[in-house]
């Protein structure tokens, strides 16, 4: 009798640590659309992008729609977003042809207000984000095994040694990054020589762009999410922070617990 040989998933070998950062260390010189292009074609059809409408968000979308790689696109619509946003959502289907599926809250805003108090976001802001954006999120990836997000290594000091791929166990898949290597400055030669649709409140003082009620214009001179939850500690939206259990990946020899957007 022939011993049948045990054909391993490459989700399955992707969840070995030394496996992962092999393979992210190989992606690292390659190219945003090449690193996509292996996400579609490794975890497909399990693979999701998570976006917010940022300016990286719009440039993989153009990537993921001009050349039509199997990658699913949603957005957390908090119902809570600026009118630019949701018109560039619109827009943004009808150029690249596809859906951006809104993934929403078992909580309307107005059934949040009947149960929490108005303004939720001014009292207790965290409490807003868990029921309009982790919740959902946590529910969503659960059908999901690879996660595409649009962070870059010069955003935020947490963010600078983030690997090209990791793997976060609160949601038991892998994130992939393409957009790491990029500037700002590349983001917005690519968005501009493609013609990419971007939210026009970015020429407005607004470079990072989240719900209308916690989002305002940066000053010159302004970190550029100066404009978040401006007047409270509060950073970030707790999408990605770190699990309690997360294995830092070490990357180029050091490790790294990576944040993330979308
Ligand atoms: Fe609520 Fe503000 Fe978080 Fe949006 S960003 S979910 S409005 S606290």
């Amino acid at each position: 009798m022939t011993a049948q040989r045990k054909v391993e998933s490459p989700l399955v070998a992707l969840k070995d640590p030394a496996e992962l950062v092999r393979l992210s260390q190989q992606l690292e010189d390659e190219s945003p659309q090449a690193i996509l292009e292996w996400a579609a074609t490794t975890l497909s059809p399990r693979v999701t992008f998570g976006t917010g409408f940022g300016l990286e968000g719009c440039i993989l979308i153009d990537m993921i729609g001009r050349h039509h790689l199997g990658i699913d696109v949603f957005t957390l619509d908090t119902g809570l977003f600026f009118r630019e946003t949701y018109q560039l959502w619109s827009d943004l289907e009808k150029r690249y042809g596809l859906e951006i599926r809104g993934v929403r809250s078992e909580t309307s805003v107005a059934e949040q207000n009947e149960q929490y108090g108005e303004n939720l976001w001014e009292t207790q802001s965290n409490q807003c984000c868990e029921i309009r954006k982790v919740i959902p999120l946590q529910n969503e990836l659960k059908s999901f095994s690879g996660w595409v997000s649009a962070i870059r290594r010069d955003q935020s000091p947490t963010r600078a040694l983030a690997p090209v791929l990791s793997y976060d166990e609160r949601f038991d898949l892998v994130k992939v990054n393409p957009l790491v290597k990029w500037t700002k400055e590349m983001v917005w030669s690519y968005a501009r020589q493609n013609d990419v649709p971007f939210n026009p409140l970015h020429l407005q003082g607004y470079p990072s762009i989240g719900c209308l009620p916690c989002t305002s214009a940066v000053k010159p001179g302004e970190d550029d999410r100066a404009g978040r939850w401006r007047g409270s500690n509060k950073t970030e939206c707790g999408i990605h922070a770190a699990p309690k259990k997360q294995k830092a990946l070490p990357v180029l020899g050091r490790s790294v617990s990576d944040g993330g957007s979308i």
